[in-house]
């Protein structure tokens, strides 16, 4: 029997994980990245226990922790009164995984690693500056066709991984609807070499409540591992992109948070972007198969759309794997989407919208109230666990599994 093949669309860290996946399941695989190179701008960083024992089951976890930074507790943080509300600590979570801390590591990072081990793969072909435009299905494969600095070309797979982004050309080739909303207020990113744990005293993940500006503090690594802290505000709809991202703003915002006096913050980085809750209609059609933001995308509170994606990334996988002669009727491939969407609506689309509530709350009974319940829950070892459990996402794979 010749030897199936995986193409897998979107050389970013979904694509690359799905990529690296399927070839240890005995494909052979293609991937194609419409990019020249490697994406290395700043987006997501943190990676949750759950991720963590699946980029050890791809090889990958040695490599990946030495590049970020080990973070065992979180904190919850009332921003209008400095005051730390309730830690988390991971460790309670030490009969449940191998893992239990999150690892503060850059996306590209975990792109770059996984990029070196598929290197070893003999039947993997890595292709950058190929873009997808068009793709063909019929009883016995997928037909894509390709553009980009090597010319147009067409290439045969049995089965294709559509890992392309929130802006997914493999989903809009197959007509998916992007089900949701896009928040009105956009969502602002800095990057300092202030050092915030001395300073306050905050753990390397820290949510800061506040009715007018809440905010997400946390630490990562860098490419120099030298460390550096990333602060995440909401822009309001009616300020203009220039106000929100000018330097007086920016010294505005951080020294909200710890007031240096009148000396600046130094800011290494800043973005603005739009943020979507949504969920693609379907996760298939026939022989494509959607992953990653091309299927789902959330709002970054919580750092769950990667994890989320990579959770994707091995489910189909694995899917592709039990289905013996890559037949398309084999039903073993609807289980992906009953699994990867019904986890992700369950999940990260609902906690991601509830812990924006939380941070947000301008009601003062209402506020106390979301305050009161996240001391309790970290002042009570069970329900504590009970909460990781499902931000770490463990819940979530334990209930996948019982989805035939
Ligand atoms: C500014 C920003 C900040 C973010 N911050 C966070 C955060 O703090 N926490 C968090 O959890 N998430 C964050 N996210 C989201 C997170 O980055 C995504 O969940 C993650 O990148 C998803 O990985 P992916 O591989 O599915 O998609 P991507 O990383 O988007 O990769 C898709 C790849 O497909 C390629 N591609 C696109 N079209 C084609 C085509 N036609 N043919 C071939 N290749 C194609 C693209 O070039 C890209 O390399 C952020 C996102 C942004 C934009």
């Amino acid at each position: 029997m010749t030897q199936q093949r995986i193409i897998v669309v979107g050389g970013g860290p979904v694509g690359v994980v799905t990529a690296l996946a399927c070839a240890q399941r005995g494909f052979a695989v293609t991937l194609l990245e419409a990019q020249t190179e490697v994406d290395r701008s700043p987006r997501a960083a943190t990676t949750h226990p759950s991720t963590l024992e699946m980029i050890a089951s791809v090889g990958l976890i040695d490599e990946f922790v030495k590049v970020g930074l080990v973070a065992r507790y979180f904190d919850f943080w009332d921003q209008t009164s400095h005051r730390l509300v309730a830690r988390f600590d991971h460790d309670v979570l030490r009969d449940d995984t191998p893992y239990p801390f999150v690892v503060q590591t850059e996306q590209h990072k975990l792109v770059d690693i996984g990029l070196r081990k598929l290197a070893q793969y003999p039947d993997v072909d890595v292709r950058f500056g190929a873009a997808v435009t068009a793709l063909e299905q019929d009883d016995h494969g997928v037909t894509v066709s390709i553009e980009g600095s090597g010319g147009a070309e067409k290439l045969r797979g049995t089965f294709v991984a559509g890992a392309d982004g929130g802006r997914s050309t493999v989903r809009k080739l197959l007509n998916i609807e992007f089900e949701g909303y896009t928040w009105p207020e956009r969502f602002l990113v800095l990057t300092t070499s202030f050092d915030f744990e001395k300073a306050m005293g905050c753990s390397f993940r820290s949510y800061l409540a506040d009715p007018v500006e809440w905010g997400n503090l946390f630490k990562i690594a860098g490419d120099d591992l030298k460390g550096r802290w990333r602060a995440v505000f909401p822009a309001p709809v009616d300020v203009d992109d220039d106000t929100v991202m000018s330097d007086a703003e920016a010294q505005r915002r951080l020294n909200r948070i710890v007031d240096l006096g009148g000396a600046p913050y130094e800011l290494l980085h800043r973005n603005l972007y739009r943020v979507h809750q949504r969920v693609a209609a379907s996760f298939r059609e026939h022989r494509v198969f959607l992953a990653g933001d091309a299927s789902h995308v959330n709002n970054p509170i919580g750092g769950l759309g990667l994890n989320c994606g990579i959770h994707d990334a091995l489910e189909l996988a694995q899917t592709f794997a039990e289905c013996a002669n890559g037949d398309a009727r084999a039903p073993v491939l609807d289980r992906y989407e009953r699994r990867r969407r019904t986890l992700n609506v369950e999940f990260v689309q609902q906690q991601t919208v509830a812990n924006k509530k939380r941070l947000e709350e301008k009601d003062p009974e209402q506020r106390a109230k979301h305050l009161d319940e996240l001391a309790q829950t970290a002042a009570d070892t069970v329900r504590q666990r009970a909460f990781l459990m499902r931000t770490s996402l463990l819940q979530s794979v334990a209930q996948g599994r019982s989805i035939a």
